[in-house]
Formats: structure tokens, sequence, C-alpha cells
């Protein structure tokens, strides 16, 4: 289950082979790797993109393992605190888990891909001794927001220094980050390692149901190489012996799941919750061909018409931007084959570590959203569709002017 780089032939948790294609995106740049100016005359790697189902356990999972030092490079430019609305849901966990722990616990709580301390801050609040670990200069961020981090990637091995050091955390939380790391068992051994027996282990992950639901199929890129549904998250967990107390569907991201771990022992038993989401999966078809025959035929579609509304609003000498430089933009973006040609520049919050910065593969300039208010283009593209209600109401309180494009689930053209 610890995965080398390169190209997959097996099941990143079963093994089973050979894996079901269900879509080629073609070759993709690693979507935090934006360009300095400097950079922008030098050829950048880009990678294969295929998205892949195991038959057996039921995992939808990308074919291909970037390295994780290539992709989380120490200028990853992404923090999870500018996000407002995700900002929110990350500081609720705390007070959700803190209800279930007893007197007894340890006071320490420990977040694996920690970003800027978001979900930490949240548990200090309440009292707790927290620990963030983060392999990106971000870290340096949460340190100076008086959030402790260890700048480093988690490993069983660090978890052993880490429970000489600080004893064991009754809690342990992981968002998104699971879909990232290709070496699972070292990571699920480390957190069973220094979770204490008592303690839980709370990990986020997007969901598969809202990718396929909500036609999400931008969040496919290299750093998630699974999309994870219960069924093979279930099997993956029970190998490391833990299982899910808990499991709720919540928006991060477009939508996630929260799943509550317990080391395996006669203490705790599956939550009603886990079955009725298994249950809910096998009748909405996750574990089917048709499925992803559809979800296939509907992206080649969606390219097919977005690229030609979006050209031809060029070629008739429209000005067009993007809204929202996530990482998904990049897939969006490379896939329908749209760079700095069609698309002049894209507008980012004016606290974005991207500005100033190129998008890797398309190299359109990312800017100061101050820009497209001071002189507005003709048309603005919501790449941050997933967050769109909230950005647009706040783009028209700015009294936005250009005619906003929502690409994803369906094109629409606002008014
Ligand atoms: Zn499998």
């Amino acid at each position: 289950m610890d995965l080398k780089i390169g190209k997959l032939s097996k099941c990143q948790i079963c093994n089973h082979s050979p894996l079901n294609k269900i879509i080629n995106l073609g070759n993709i740049t690693p979507c935090d790797s934006l360009l300095r100016p400097k950079q922008l005359k030098k050829r950048q790697k880009k990678y294969p993109l295929n998205l892949f189902r195991c038959k057996k356990c039921g995992l939808v999972q990308i074919d291909y393992v970037v390295n994780p030092k290539e992709l989380f490079h120490v200028n990853y430019p992404y923090r999870s605190g500018i996000t407002k609305d995700l900002k929110k849901n990350l500081e609720k966990i705390s007070s959700h888990v803190s209800r279930g722990l007893n007197n007894k616990s340890s006071k320490l709580v420990i977040d694996i891909g920690s970003n800027d301390g978001s979900i930490l801050k949240g548990f200090k609040k309440l009292g707790f001794e927290v620990l963030g670990i983060e392999p990106t200069n971000i870290a340096k961020i949460a340190n100076k927001d008086g959030i402790n981090t260890l700048q480093e990637f988690f490993s069983y091995n660090l978890s052993k220094k880490i429970k000489k050091k600080y004893g064991h955390a009754s809690v342990i939380t992981a968002s998104n980050v699971f879909a990232h790391v290709n070496k699972l068992s070292d990571l699920l051994n480390g957190i069973h390692n220094i979770l204490e027996d008592d303690g839980v282990f709370v990990s986020e992950s997007h969901y598969l149901g809202s990718i396929i639901e909500r036609f999400q199929f931008d969040s496919i890129y290299h750093e998630h190489l699974k999309y994870y549904s219960i069924k093979p998250l279930i099997k993956l967990f029970e190998k490391h012996n833990f299982i899910f107390e808990k499991v709720e569907r919540i928006p991060n991201y477009g939508g996630s799941i929260r799943v509550y771990a317990r080391k395996k022992s006669n203490k705790f038993s599956i939550g009603k919750t886990v079955k009725n989401l298994l249950k809910y999966e096998i009748n909405k078809g996750y574990y089917n061909d048709k499925t992803f025959n559809l979800f296939s035929r509907k992206i080649k579609n969606f390219r097919k018409n977005f690229t030609k509304k979006i050209i031809n609003l060029k070629k008739q000498n429209n000005s067009l931007i993007g809204i929202g430089c996530p990482g998904r933009a990049m897939t969006l973006l490379e896939y329908c084959k749209l760079d700095n040609k069609v698309i002049d520049y894209i507008a980012e919050q004016k606290t974005s570590l991207k500005i100033g910065l190129y998008t890797p593969g398309t190299k359109i300039p990312v800017k100061d959203e101050k820009n497209a208010f001071k002189s507005p283009p003709d048309y603005g593209i919501m790449l941050s569709w997933h967050y769109a209600k909230s950005i647009i109401k706040n783009l028209k309180k700015k009294n936005f002017k250009p005619k906003i494009i929502v690409p994803l689930p369906k094109i629409r053209f606002l008014k």
C-alpha cells in the first residue's frame, strides 16, 4: 500500500489488477507548480492523468504517482485559512470532537497536513495543547500565528519521535490528506502508534459521491491519488486496526466525508451512519460500470461545449478573465485547452499567495482582483465554482461589472 513514484498498475488499497479505465484527461502539469515570471520559458513537466476504478474494492483512483516533493514543494501556495467557508468548517471540528472525550483523555491534539493551523486554532481556544505537522513553508505562517508546527512529512518514524516528546494524543485530525498520501500504511501505522486507546482519529476526504453528483471532474488532479467512497475506506482502515464509529457528509471542498475512526477493540463498533452510507452508495451505483461510463461521456461532452463557447466569445473580441485560482482550475483549463491566449489573467483575493505567479501549463498570470474592478473585462469565468454562491454575493456587493460564466456542474451565463 506504500506506493512507488511513477505509473501504477495495481489498486492502491487492495492490489487488484487490472484496473478499469474511466477517463483519460491527458498529460497535465501538477496543479500547484505555479511559475514565477523568470520560469516562464522553462519547459514544465507534465504527467498522465487517467482515472481508473478497482472492480474488487471499488476504489476510484489515478494511476500515476508524482513525487510528493514535487507536488508539495516548500513554496506550496495553498492556504486553507483564506477560504472563509472552509475556515469555519475546519474550526467546527474542534467543538464537535472535544465533546466526545472524557476528562482522563490526553490534552494533546495533532493535525496532520495542518497547513496554516486553521483546525488547531479551534482546539487551542478550547484549552488543548496542539501540534501541527506540515511539510511546506506554510508551517512558518502557522508558527508565527502561535500554532506549534513541525515542518515535516508525517511518517511512522516521526510518530515515534512525537510520542517520546509529547506522549499520546487524544485526537488526531487529517483534513484532505488521505487522498494525497502515497505511503498510506506508514501513515496509518504512525497514527495508530500515537493515538491513545480511547482516542479518536478524524479524517476528511473529498467524497466520490459529491464528485459524481455535482460533476466535479475538475477535482481530479495529481495531488489526489484516490477518490474515496466509504466501502474501500472501511477496508483500508480495517487493515490497519481501525473501525469507523461515525461518518458524516460535510460541505468542504464541494463535498467531503468526515470519518471518526477508533482503534479496534471491544469498546467500539461500526456505527449506523457508516452502514447507511454504504447502503446509499450501493443504491446510487458507485460500484457499477454504468455509472462511470456515463460520468466519462459527460466529461467529454462538457469539454466540447465549454471550449467551443469560450473560444467563440474570444473570437467575438470579448475579454475574458478567470475568477479564483484553486488547484482544480488547472485541470479544467488544461483539459479544455484554455490558456493565456484566451484568458487574460486570473483574479485572486489580495491575500492569496498565488498573486504574481503564472498558472502551470497554461501560463495565465494571477493578479489581485482589484484589476477586475479598475478595468472590467467582458466576462469572468468562475473557476472557484464550488464556492460560487458566496463569491458571487461578495463580488456583487462590490459592484463587479463583468458577466459571470459558471462552468460546472452545468455551463451557466449569469446576468
Ligand atoms: Zn482495490
